[in-house]
């Protein structure tokens, strides 16, 4: 078994990248697969939204597994991940990782240390979630590096058409320098407010844009607005523990049926 390695990134804050991660990761777990999430956000609100609400204190997190893998120190591949209660696991992020990507400048391959990783413990996954910070600096290129597809989540309200095209272009860079197996698995339009003919309008258009374009594609479905989404996050539990009946739920399971979808077509596609 070698699992699949998913980014979730978008250099624009409060997209809801960290939402998805968690909601994704519980949502594919209903779905039976075994998940880990990484979190390569020094602010940690991937770690605090699962319940570590401390990142700070945790001993081990991110940044020592990638400080060990530089220093080429053996590392032990149990320490520092979490169990959380929904099955899914955590690799845990604190604000050291800010000062880890400041010293990755000076690392030979510095690209190439979370990926590193990720090939080693991708074999005890059928999934691995990276949610990502909100910057294209160097530790969202290595989550870009060691992926195999990007899911893009990006909030209808506001369509940042020119720093979507930067991320996209980032995305064609390390495609071509750093791994060219790199695939988006697509856009996924979040906080939707249909009320609004605004919104309406621009889901055609993203569809129109980017859902024909077979070098980035959009999930059909999408994720609504509901302060269900905003309540879960201090919880320390998903949606789905939170309120399993709820629209948001029902959304990111769809989201990640469409994964999965995407995977067994990948493998009948392989099979020709
Ligand atoms: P990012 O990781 O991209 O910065 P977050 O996932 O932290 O974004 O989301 C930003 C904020 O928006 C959080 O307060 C979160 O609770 C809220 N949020 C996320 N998804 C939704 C949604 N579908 N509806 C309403 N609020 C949401
Ligand atoms: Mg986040």
């Amino acid at each position: 078994m070698k699992g699949k390695v998913i980014a979730i990134a978008n250099q624009k804050g409060g997209c809801a990248k960290t939402t998805t991660a968690v909601n994704l990761a519980a949502a594919l777990t209903r779905y039976g697969k075994k998940v880990a999430i990484i979190d390569a956000d020094p602010q940690g609100s991937c770690t605090a939204s699962l319940g570590y609400v401390q990142p700070d204190d945790l001993k081990v997190t991110l940044a020592n597994i990638m400080t060990d893998i530089v220093n080429e120190e053996g590392i032990d591949l149990g320490e520092g991940i979490l169990h959380h209660k929904e099955g899914m696991d955590l690799i845990p992020a604190n604000i050291e990782l800010a000062g880890l990507e400041v010293a990755l400048i000076n690392v030979m391959s510095r690209e190439l240390i979370l990926k590193a990783y990720v090939e080693e413990i991708r074999y005890y996954y059928d999934y691995i979630l990276i949610d990502c910070m909100p910057s294209l600096g160097m530790l969202t290129i290595n989550a870009l590096v060691a992926a195999d597809s990007v899911i893009i989540p990006v909030q209808t309200s506001y369509l940042p058409v020119k720093g979507l095209e930067q991320l996209l272009s980032t995305i064609s860079k390390v495609r071509r320098q750093l791994n060219k197996h790199l695939k988006v698995e697509g856009i996924l339009l979040t906080m939707v407010d249909m009320r609004t003919v605004y919104t309406r309008d621009m889901i055609v258009k993203v569809h129109e844009i980017y859902g024909q374009d077979p070098k980035v594609g959009t999930f059909a479905g999408y994720i609504p607005r509901s302060v269900r989404a905003e309540e879960t996050c201090s919880e320390g539990v998903s949606i789905f523990k939170y309120r399993p009946d709820c629209k948001i739920a029902r959304a990111y399971l769809g989201v990640a049926k469409e994964v999965l979808d995407h995977d067994a077509e990948e493998e009948t596609r392989g099979e020709d």
